[in-house]
């Protein structure tokens, strides 16, 4: 099919909820796209942070086939090995104690707020619990993930939302201090803000709202959506405070390109909140979504890529840098590792319309930010190879 004929498809048949970029992508060779007439595409974008392993992963596209022949589903009312395998790795490397899998980000959310409902509700059997989330936050597009996203735009057609939630200022401790009291069950944010415009949190934010929950008995919610699965050159964000939340979420990057999420949480936190019948579903963690999953932690180890974010991110965050004080137009950047942010001056939509042109697929986040999430298996050519796009389109 041409590209046109596939483009009026989508404009007559798929409901109206992306302005879509005008390119038909139809395959990727490590951490390379092709569309449909043969361009090629440099993909600093990876599917928004997904595609961790870049493409054609032959190790990982293998484990997937034999898993189709194997098995794809059978529910979660039977054992499988892949997905049991999967929640041991994914337990190990978070150092968290226990796994529900779902299909998204937003049900990884909608399962984490649950669990920390729940766990109020055991204590005192009351229903009015409150959650403290953060302005600019991300947590996804239904309706409890909505109710704790930080965007009045995202949320002002769907309200009333479920729950009740209160926001507080993000790296503002005290607007979090001010909003804290005895019916506060969790605190919910991202460990880097992602959609928002990419802002870490502070060591002194983090460690302080980590001090509050203790104090109070309040669970820390810690969505790593984005930036866990080794983005920041950790395994998950928060490993590099040296704190350990009571729940965490991750998605995107956890089967990279299988849709699959996953809630995580300590053990004290299991004991005391979600049981049998509380909480299910159909597809979450079926066998396939395991067996990518499992894959996954697998190549993670051998190819040491925690270790390779943590060189390449540094260049990328150096060449940033770089280009910053270049060019006037760029405020700021922002970011760990290849998670990266450079705050515009100029229309960032613009900026990232011309690097299609020009072979470079880049994102944006909020509205004046240009978002470098690439594959983890860049090298330093590739960053050099963005950096000279960029320079031509700034
Ligand atoms: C993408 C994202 C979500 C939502 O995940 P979906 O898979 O799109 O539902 C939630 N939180 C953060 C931080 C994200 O980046």
């Amino acid at each position: 099919m041409e590209e046109n004929t596939i483009i009026s498809l989508a404009e007559s048949h798929i409901l109206h909820t992306y302005n879509r970029y005008p390119v038909v992508l139809d395959h990727g060779e490590g951490v390379y796209l092709y569309d449909t007439e043969g361009r090629k595409y440099l993909d600093f974008a990876a599917g928004i942070a997904v595609q961790a392993l870049g493409y054609g992963n032959q190790e990982y596209n293998q484990a997937l086939k034999e898993q189709v022949d194997k098995l794809l589903h059978t529910s979660n009312l039977y054992y499988n090995q892949p997905t049991m395998e999967a929640a041991a790795k994914l337990c190990a490397a978070s150092g968290m104690d226990r796994v529900f899998f779902t299909n998204s980000g937003t049900e990884a959310i909608e399962g984490a707020l649950k669990a920390a409902k729940k766990y109020a509700f055991e204590k005192d059997k009351c229903t009015d619990h409150e959650i403290i989330a953060m302005n600019h936050s991300f947590h996804g597009r239904s309706m409890g993930a909505l109710a704790v996203t930080g965007n009045a735009h995202y949320r002002e057609p769907f309200e009333p939302l479920p729950g009740i939630v209160r926001f507080a200022d993000y790296n503002d401790l005290d607007s979090v201090k001010a909003l804290v009291n005895d019916r506060t069950c969790a605190i919910i944010m991202e460990t880097i803000q992602g959609e928002g415009g990419i802002y870490p949190a502070t060591e002194e934010f983090l460690h302080g709202v980590k001090e509050i929950c203790e104090e109070r008995d309040i669970l820390l919610i810690l969505d790593e959506i984005q930036c866990g699965m080794g983005r920041t050159g950790e395994m998950f964000a928060y490993q590099g405070y040296g704190l350990k939340p009571d729940i965490m979420t991750c998605a995107k990057a956890l089967g990279c390109g299988v849709p699959v999420g996953a809630f995580v949480m300590t053990e004290k936190v299991a004991e005391a909140s979600l049981k049998p019948g509380d909480h299910g579903t159909t597809y979450g963690g079926n066998p396939f979504a395991g067996a990518a999953v499992s894959k996954v932690f697998d190549i993670f180890a051998q190819q040491k890529i925690t270790e390779h974010v943590k060189e390449v991110g540094s260049y990328l965050e150096e060449q940033l840098e770089l280009l910053k004080a270049e060019y006037s137009c760029i405020a700021a950047r922002r970011g760990k590792g290849l998670m990266q942010g450079l705050e515009l001056s100029i229309p960032v939509a613009e900026v990232s319309s011309k690097a299609l042109k020009r072979g470079l697929l880049l994102i944006t986040a909020g509205s004046n930010v240009l978002r470098f999430v690439p594959p983890l298996v860049i090298e330093k050519e590739h960053v050099d190879e963005m950096v000279r796009i960029l320079k031509e389109i700034l």
